[in-house]
């Protein structure tokens, strides 16, 4: 067994799909085999905020091409002592069925675990958006989640990780999902599916201009100075408020929570459900217009590591929106031909759904 000294680089937040890499480790992981190289092109389904599913693809080696049929985020401990106890890590029947959890890492290293989301929507400030752990069950990804042996420590994946992401003592892997095992030390070539990334980008980046949109369009409904704003200077709805997000193909499901916090923090629900027609035209109108503007997308990457804080950035007419984000995007908003949404509240008023819809030029 490899013995990892190492995060993954990865290139996927350039845009890469394909790359050629020394095999490091390789074992046995739920559903085959955990391929773990030097370098990869693939974007793993992320273990804290699992938004955007892992890429799919082939791993070619000795004229033999192998079906990446998943890919995931694992971690192992890079110092004696770093890996808490067994009886530490929740047993298998203790996990909640929909794996739900918090997005802020950073404030709760207790592992804390909800079945319900009531219980953490409404926690702010948010470091990143909150992601909803049951999403890649939805979009046909395997969930991967257990602990193999290495002779460097243990491979921890999914939510076995004890840690927050991007912990130094760690090192953060991608682990790409094979039938069968590649022998380690061996070069092999890497090629993501280029249509489902592409198509996945596209959600991603609709998703974040979706968020931002949406932010303007409810702009309005404050009361009193909000606890955040974003990046372009208006009440941050959208971080204040996510309870779930999800990519898909060409397309976001984003989940809103209006409870009685947000309240306090000034929202102003009241009126909502009347207004909701309102603000879906406002925000495909404004996605329409940053669509024509063909604003230049990039990703600030500080460092080639897995986990290293990387910022998306948008060249918006109004101004350089930004947020963190581990998944991938196209390189302008004209790559887009057209973004729309759908706004549903519920019964009760305090969840609303924001279906996103983008099609690609
Ligand atoms: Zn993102």
């Amino acid at each position: 067994m490899g013995d990892i000294k190492e995060s993954t680089a990865v290139t996927f937040p350039s845009g890469a799909v394909a790359g050629r890499s020394r095999v490091v480790a390789a074992l046995p992981v739920d559903g085959g085999y955990g391929v773990i190289v030097a370098e990869t092109p693939f974007h793993p389904l992320d273990n804290s905020w699992p938004d955007q599913p892992g890429d799919t693809g082939v791993i070619r080696w000795d004229e033999l091409e192998l079906r990446v049929a998943d890919c995931v985020t694992g971690a192992v401990p890079l110092a004696d002592g770093a890996l808490p106890p067994e009886d530490a890590l929740p047993s298998e029947g203790a996990r909640p069925t929909d794996r739900q959890r918090h997005a802020d890492r950073e404030r709760h290293t207790d592992r804390a675990r909800h079945t319900d989301r009531e219980r953490h929507a409404d926690r702010a400030p948010l470091t990143d958006r909150a992601r909803h752990v049951g999403s890649g069950r939805r979009t046909g990804s395997a969930r991967i989640s257990g602990r193999s042996r290495l002779a460097g420590g243990t491979l921890l994946t999914g939510d076995d990780i004890p840690v927050r992401r991007g912990d130094p003592d760690w090192a953060w892997l991608v682990v790409h999902v094979l039938e069968r095992r590649v022998p380690e030390d061996e070069v092999v070539e890497l090629d993501v599916e280029p249509v489902r990334r592409e198509a996945l980008s596209a959600g991603h980046t609709a998703c974040h201009l979706m968020a931002l949109a949406l932010n303007r369009a409810l702009a309005d409904r404050w009361r009193k100075e909000p606890p955040r704003t974003d990046s372009l200077g208006r009440p941050d709805f959208d971080q204040l408020a996510i309870a779930a997000s999800r990519i898909v193909p060409h397309g976001s499901v984003d989940t809103y929570r209006i409870g009685r916090s947000l309240r306090k923090r000034g929202f102003v629900a009241e009126g909502l459900a009347g207004a909701l027609g309102d603000v879906e035209a406002a925000v495909n109108e404004q996605l329409a217009a940053w669509i024509a503007a063909d604003a230049t997308v990039r990703l600030d990457v500080p460092s080639p590591e897995l986990a290293a804080r990387r910022l998306w950035r948008c060249d918006l007419p109004e101004g350089t929106a930004s947020l963190p984000c581990g998944g991938t995007h196209l390189r302008a908003t004209g790559e887009l031909s057209r973004a729309r949404v759908r706004l549903e509240l519920s019964d009760t008023g305090d969840e609303l759904v924001v279906e996103t819809r983008a099609e690609t030029a």
